[in-house]
Parts: C-alpha cells; sequence; structure tokens
C-alpha cells in the first residue's frame, strides 16, 4: 500500500455556541479547554492515522456571530468535507442546520451530522430521531456526542468524516 499523505480540509459549521470550538479542540488535544478563541475563525492542522493511513487534517472552525448568519460559499468551496454541529439541548440550532441542508445537499459534498451536549440530556430539546432523519436526508453519518466528556467518541466523528472524503475521492 501507498502511504502519501491524504490532505482533507474539514470546515466545522453550526450556529453560535454549539460546541464547534470545543469539538475541534477536543480533536486536536485531547482535552477539553475552555480557553480559546470564541471570536473569531480559526484554523488548525493535525495530522493523524486514519484506518493506517497517515491524513493532514486542515480543521476550519467557523464562527458566526449571530443565528442568521449562515456560512459562506467561500468556506463550502473550500472544504473537502463539512462537519455540521448542533446543540441537543437547543432547538434553534438545529434548525440552524435544516436551513442550511438545501444548499449542502445540493452542493455534493460529503458531511456528517453532530449532536453536541450528550452530557445534558435531561434538558434535550432535538430528539435523536430528528437528529437522525436529518442525517438520512443529507446521507450521511450521524453521532450524538459530549464534548466536555468524551475523547474518543470526538475523534470517531471527524475518521468518519475523513472516510467519507476519501470515498467521494475515490470515485
Ligand atoms: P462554538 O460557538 O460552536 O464554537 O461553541 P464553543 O465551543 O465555544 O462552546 C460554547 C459553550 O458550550 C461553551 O461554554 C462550552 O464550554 C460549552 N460546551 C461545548 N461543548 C459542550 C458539551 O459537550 N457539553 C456541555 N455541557 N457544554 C459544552
Ligand atoms: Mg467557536
Amino acid at each position: 500500500k501507498k502511504s502519501s499523505l491524504s490532505e482533507v480540509k474539514v470546515a466545522v459549521i453550526g450556529a453560535p455556541g454549539v460546541g464547534k470550538s470545543a469539538l475541534s479542540v477536543r480533536f486536536l488535544t485531547r482535552r477539553y479547554i475552555g480557553e480559546y478563541d470564541h471570536q473569531s475563525e480559526t484554523r488548525y492542522k493535525h495530522e493523524v492515522l486514519v484506518d493506517n493511513e497517515p491524513v493532514l487534517y486542515e480543521i476550519l472552525d467557523t464562527c458566526p456571530k449571530k443565528f442568521d448568519d449562515l456560512p459562506s460559499s467561500d468556506t463550502i468551496n473550500w472544504a473537502d468535507g463539512l462537519l455540521l454541529v448542533y446543540s441537543m439541548i437547543d432547538k434553534k440550532s438545529f434548525t440552524y442546520l435544516k436551513r442550511f441542508s438545501k444548499i449542502i445537499s445540493e452542493s455534493d459534498i460529503p458531511v456528517y451530522v453532530v449532536a453536541n451536549k450528550n452530557d445534558m440530556v435531561h434538558l434535550r430539546e432535538v430528539s435523536t430521531e430528528d437528529g437522525a432523519l436529518l442525517a438520512r436526508d443529507l446521507e450521511c453519518g450521524f453521532s450524538e456526542v459530549a464534548a466536555a466528556e468524551q475523547v474518543a467518541p470526538v475523534a470517531v466523528v471527524y475518521q468518519e468524516l475523513c472516510r467519507a472524503v476519501l470515498a467521494a475521492r475515490r470515485k
């Protein structure tokens, strides 16, 4: 097998406060850190093995300021894959993704849907079924995770999106 480095550009998309930065920092550092930039878009590079192949992730942690701030077409055109994040304790953040989902399904870009804040199920506003239905509409994977408490399940989300990107490239 060749082991040339695959580059995978991921844009992390979702309403303000859903945990886009917490998830990305968790993936990058395995830690849950409160002190990161909350005000601006951040780019990271991170090399890991996915299925024993080296992958260089470029992660764009987007930073919409308001709920009607949808991702720009520049962001979508730049990305190889989109991580679509909502908070299961914030119905508005689910609506945010649904508003955006038409554009996504027309753009043909690999995506993955993540429901974050699984540690707060007692405050749940979005059912697992509704999340799974959105993922079915987008023909993509879906997980419920907690950036606040989990390491491996958060990494799996980035890996699954990477697999989808690499599979689309092979077509
Ligand atoms: P972003 O605006 O989407 O980047 O969201 P942040 O990563 O800045 O997180 C917004 C707030 O949600 C912060 O106070 C985080 O500490 C909190 N948060 C992020 N992930 C979780 C989680 O899994 N569980 C809980 N309870 N809070 C979280
Ligand atoms: Mg952020």
